[in-house]
């Protein structure tokens, strides 16, 4: 399926010299958005190839993976079940909603077997032949190789590429995809900067690392987490909000925003080169924002 993902510069407040685009992953489609539709093409594939029609995952009350999932599952004819980590949330936030309309089941999880997916996809798996895991943030090999094609579609070249990082799949898929076009086009590679949204940043880098033997192909940034997952602060809801007011493109706090935070944090502090050429990429997730109004 042919998606739909321009590319736009960005002017508002970049210095002369720099040149800023941004990828509008979020086009792709409003609820398999962003890197979620990257990293669920392969992952259904492999369900449809193996007959698995009832798909089983995991994720927070807030998240976007569930919500690509429902939807994706309701358009290409999967029955899908979500494990949701914490309590049971009445009423139903905005992302759950949605995921119920879709057609998810939800099942909550208490926060201790949550720890154990495997164990939680046993249980609510058995007796059904069908039934497919996922893991949290669709996280896999499949999810590494949809991400690596975003390559394919871009005509330009970019001295730097910008993703958020949450399993950091999207990051590492887009490492491979720089390697790969280097390969066979001999340009000059793409510099991938990952900027990790939660403070589990050790676990990324061996993740990544797992996957990718030229560290010099890539930076992970741990600084800009801002306090941890889903925390924010006013500094970077003031930047976001301005960022909304005078692009017209949105970001959220959880990911997109703390990775545009970065973004004007590293031109500003000179570190990405004063002649870069820098591509972001807007990974979507926008009920995100939906979800946390009370902090603007
Ligand atoms: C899920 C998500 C990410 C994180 O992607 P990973 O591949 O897990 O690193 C980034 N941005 C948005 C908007 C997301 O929904």
């Amino acid at each position: 399926m042919q998606i739909h993902s321009p590319i736009e510069r960005i002017t508002h407040k970049v210095p002369d010299g720099v040149e800023l685009y941004i990828k509008r992953d979020d086009m792709i489609h409003p609820f398999i958005s962003g890197n979620k539709w990257r990293k669920l093409k392969y992952i259904l594939q492999k369900a449809e190839l193996q007959n698995r029609r009832h798909l089983i995952t995991f994720g927070g009350a807030y998240s976007n993976h569930l919500l690509a999932t429902a939807c994706a599952g309701a358009k290409f004819g999967f029955r899908t079940t979500g494990i949701v980590r914490g309590e049971e949330q009445l009423p139903l936030n905005p992302t759950l909603f949605l995921c119920t309309q879709f057609g998810m089941q939800l099942i909550y999880a208490d926060r201790q077997s949550y720890q154990d997916k495997y164990s939680l996809f046993e249980l609510y798996s058995k007796d059904d032949p069908q039934a497919f895991f996922i893991d949290e943030g669709g996280c896999s090999p499949e999810a590494i190789q949809g991400c690596a094609e975003l390559f394919d579609e871009l005509k330009e070249n970019y001295t730097d590429m910008v993703v958020a990082c949450g399993t950091a799949s999207t990051f590492t898929g887009l490492i491979q995809g720089a390697q790969n076009q280097q390969h066979h086009t001999g340009h000059k590679t793409t510099l991938i900067h990952g900027i990790v949204v939660h403070k589990g940043a050790g676990s990324l880098a061996a993740f990544t690392n797992s996957y990718i033997t030229d560290t010099s192909a890539y930076r992970m940034h741990t600084g800009y987490h801002q306090g941890g997952y889903a925390k924010t602060n006013p500094e970077l809801i003031a930047f976001i909000s301005d960022f909304n007011r005078n692009t017209g493109i949105l970001l959220d706090p959880v990911y997109t925003g703390k990775m545009m935070y970065a973004v004007y944090d590293m031109i500003s502090k000179k570190e990405l080169g004063e002649k870069a050429k820098i591509l972001c990429i807007h990974t979507g997730g926008l009920t995100g924002i939906l979800g946390m109004t009370d902090k603007f």
